[in-house]
């Protein structure tokens, strides 16, 4: 029968990478939470809520309601895309400019109750993977399957800034493994729901791991 699989873990450690392919190989849903936070944080950014030195957050909070953020599954890319009241924002919300901002917009507690309130519905049917950084502990506790991934920061940097200037961005590996480190410094820091590793959570370092020994090693503790 169908379960639910929570994939938690630092930036960067290729959560979405391998949770993407497991909900293929299971033919389950996947849902990727991060980019719901990005989705936020690229509306605050917009309607300039947030920027260089400032961070208007009860200005965020009030409009919240003015937040509507859905998936649809893109075919050609084999995955579901996000979209922010009704536009696709999936290629807008993969830049440093948010990943500077969205931790900061993460640690807002009404942004967290709101998206948090979305995530368990997507789940309420099971035989979903969910992949973030609190799905284990606040998200679905219940959840079968938990995985915390780790993989040293300077393999974590390398893989974004490849991933990024694949993409076509002019940035530099500093500039990365800097915004990696504080990510994970203010998630693991903030007050509401901070990143920790779920009591029974098992924890896969995959900084020697090719992505078919990650998924083996997922798909047989999913079928145990
Ligand atoms: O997974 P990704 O790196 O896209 O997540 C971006 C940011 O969103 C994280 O650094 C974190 O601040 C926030 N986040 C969170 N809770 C989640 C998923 C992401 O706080 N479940």
């Amino acid at each position: 029968s169908k379960i639910i699989i929570a994939i938690d873990g630092f930036s960067s450690t290729g959560k979405s990478t391998v949770a993407k392919q497991l909900a293929k190989n299971l033919n389950y849903i996947y849902v990727d939470t991060g980019a719901m936070y990005r989705a936020v944080a690229y509306f605050a950014l917009e309607n300039n809520l947030i920027g260089d030195g400032f961070f208007k957050e009860d200005d965020l909070v009030n409009r919240l309601e003015d937040i509507r953020i859905t998936f649809k599954f893109n075919e050609t890319a084999g995955f579901a895309e996000v979209y922010l009241n009704g536009e696709n924002i999936e290629a807008a919300i993969r830049t440093l400019k948010i990943s500077k901002y969205v931790s900061p917009v993460a640690t807002l507690s009404a942004v967290r109750r709101k998206l948090v309130e979305q995530q368990q519905l997507m789940g309420k049917d099971k035989g979903i993977v969910m992949d973030g950084r609190d799905i284990g502990t606040v998200v679905f506790p219940e959840a079968e399957l938990k995985i915390f991934m780790t993989a040293s920061a300077e393999t974590r940097a390398k893989r974004r800034y490849k991933e990024l200037t694949d993409c076509g961005h002019e940035l530099s590996y500093e500039d990365v493994l800097e915004n990696v480190t504080t990510r994970d410094h203010i998630d693991s820091t903030r007050e509401d729901s901070p990143l920790v590793k779920a009591e029974d959570a098992i924890e896969i370092d995959n900084s020697d791991l090719t992505i078919e020994e990650q998924l083996d090693t997922i798909v047989g503790l999913a079928e145990a």
